[in-house]
């Protein structure tokens, strides 16, 4: 192996040269092929910026972190090749971008290994890409758009939970975002004459009313007659700095027997969950189910796009079936609506509570709330 240093020349110290050119430590039209001070100097700073010994010498540890170095992400199909492992700075932030979504490459080294490429599956499997283990075109464009809006690894998870604790057990000024879903020219589903944009739109009104009346910011993420998409509902609660956001749908079955209450939070499944959004999903359900009698069809981690963009923490209820006669009479009655908003305004009230609530699940009303928020007001 090579070892360059002050004064030596030749064809290795040019390559030397233009990868310190291509990093801007040398001006890139320097060229020459000698080692002098102000290659010295670049170098020294390069060990620096990589935790390397700073010596000023290219030996091998500096020289491929050198070849490391002018990879860049996306411009080289990446792949675990056993006999001769993939590194350079690509694999890092390849790694590093794998983590920040959820999935666990193990720790971010630059070298393509057999973990990356589980996790590198696991990431196409659960975006619907085609899964071969290879970082190409596709997987790099999906993992460009994904990573700086979304919620990342454990870290962002916890300073979640810190927000939460942060903002105390009091309604009063936190800032909701209600999602009513489908609208416009998406109905959502539709049947016996009844429709879903119309219930959640309506459920959602109801829910807003009750936040307002405690003190809190309810903002709904659609008007009337239109229908965002997911991605622009998820960019309406990022931009009013929302707590947390709340989507209505009702669900749909080929079959007229399937009913329930099922709710949905972030996380890939795979071990990687919104752990505020988990227990808002939590409350939520056992609240809705306690309340309404309906059938538990549980919590569930999703990657939806509401999910996944929403940097506050997100659910989604699916609250019945309107393919379900039970639900959907239910669901047609404002009274239940009025039932369901209380349930989640009293899950939202046990999220901030931080689960210090003697109150069994189901019992605590809208005016035991009002009372008690208003009273803290005073
Ligand atoms: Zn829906």
């Amino acid at each position: 192996m090579l070892v360059l240093r002050r004064g030596d020349t030749g064809p290795a110290v040019a390559e030397i040269r233009s990868t310190l050119g291509a990093l801007d430590l040398l001006p890139s039209n320097s060229g020459g092929d000698t080692f002098d001070g102000t290659v010295e100097h670049a170098v020294r700073a390069f060990q620096q910026r990589r935790g390397l010994i700073i010596d000023g010498i290219v030996g091998p540890a500096t020289y491929s972190a050198l070849r490391d170095a002018t990879y860049h992400f996306g411009n080289r199909p990446l792949a675990y090749l056993v006999s001769a492992p993939v590194r350079g700075d690509d694999v890092f932030a390849l790694q590093e971008r794998l983590l920040e979504l959820g999935y666990d490459a193990g720790r971010p080294n630059g070298v393509f290994g057999a973990q990356t490429e589980h996790a590198l599956r696991n990431f196409q499997r659960d975006y619907g890409l085609l899964v071969d283990g290879i970082c190409g075109a596709g997987t790099v464009r999906a993992l460009k758009q994904l990573s700086p809006r979304t919620r990342g690894g454990r870290p962002v998870f916890l300073r979640e939970q810190e927000r939460v604790r942060r903002a105390g057990p009091w309604l009063r000024g936190k800032r909701i975002v209600i999602d009513p879903g489908h609208g416009g020219d998406d109905p959502g589903v539709a049947a016996f004459g009844v429709t879903e944009s119309e219930i959640v739109w309506d459920l959602a009104r109801r829910l807003e009313g009750r936040m307002k009346a405690t003190g809190m910011e309810a903002l709904i993420s659609r008007g009337p007659a239109s229908g965002p998409s997911e991605a622009d509902r998820a960019a309406f609660a990022n931009e009013a700095g929302a707590d947390l956001l709340l989507s209505l749908h009702c669900d749909r079955n080929q079959s007229p027997h399937a009913q329930g209450i099922a709710t949905f939070h972030y996380g890939t499944g795979n071990g990687t969950s919104s752990t505020v959004g988990e227990a808002l999903a939590g409350f939520l359900q056992r609240e809705l189910v306690a309340r309404t009698g309906m059938l538990d069809c549980r919590t569930h981690p999703k990657t939806w796009e509401v999910l996944l963009y929403t940097r506050c923490p997100a659910v989604r209820a699916e609250v019945g079936y309107l393919t379900n006669a039970e639900d959907r009479r239910r669901l047609s009655d404002p009274a239940f609506r009025d039932v369901v908003a209380e349930g989640i305004l009293v899950a939202v009230k046990r999220l901030y509570l931080l689960g210090e609530n003697d109150q069994p699940t189901g019992t605590f009303t809208f005016n035991d709330l009002l009372r008690t928020e208003l009273a803290k007001a005073e």
